[in-house]
């Protein structure tokens, strides 16, 4: 079985807009417990590379590696990089979420800020005409970060699957083919 309802969200997205293809180099941020890992491990039949990122332990996946640490702090981004030893990305997945403090302002400021630091990652390792998926929340910061997602990526499209909650803010945001920075 899959080890999160988000796996669930992950393949209906998928099955609209095809995201996994055997050969691919995945990036997955904020991986834990394993969801969407699972998901993109199947869907790639195991051709390809699959990177997943949590500041928890993530229990092993076939077909995937795993990076614990926060993706906030340099040491764990080189880490990372060095992961994809110069390989270029096809693919950022983000549904990095800080741990809910019960101040909804404080909350939605943090998630937005790893989302930003996601966009980044994504703008800067993906290739041309690679693809970021970045969950964020509805709400203080979205129309910011649609902007900034607009000035990055040629098409940027939103994406509300059955398997979210009708009530729940978040939605997920496509971005396809990285804009070169001037
Ligand atoms: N996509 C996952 C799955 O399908 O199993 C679920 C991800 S869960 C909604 C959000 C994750 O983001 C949590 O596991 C949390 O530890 C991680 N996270 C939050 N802040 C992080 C950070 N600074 N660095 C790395 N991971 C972070």
């Amino acid at each position: 079985g899959y080890r999160s309802r988000a796996a669930f969200k992950l393949m209906e997205i998928d099955d609209r807009d095809r995201l996994f293809r055997p050969g691919l180099t995945v990036v997955d941020l904020g991986a834990a417990p394993g969801g969407w890992c699972q998901v993109a491990a199947e869907r790639m039949k195991g051709q390809g590379r699959i990177v997943g990122l949590d500041l928890l332990e993530v229990a092993p996946i076939d077909g995937v590696d795993f990076i614990q640490g926060d993706f906030t702090e340099e040491a764990i981004l080189r880490q990372l990089e060095a992961a994809l030893a110069g390989r270029p990305v096809d693919l950022v997945i983000c549904d990095m979420a800080p741990n809910i403090t019960g101040i909804d302002a404080a909350d939605q400021a943090k998630s937005y800020y790893l989302a930003e630091l996601a966009l980044d990652f994504a703008a800067t390792w993906l290739q041309p005409k690679g693809v970021f998926l970045v969950k964020v929340f509805q709400g203080a910061g979205f129309e910011a970060y649609m902007k900034a997602m607009r000035a990055r990526f040629r098409s940027v499209a939103a994406r509300k699957p059955k398997a979210s909650r009708e009530r729940s803010r978040e939605v997920y945001l496509l971005g396809r083919e990285v804009i070169e920075a001037a």
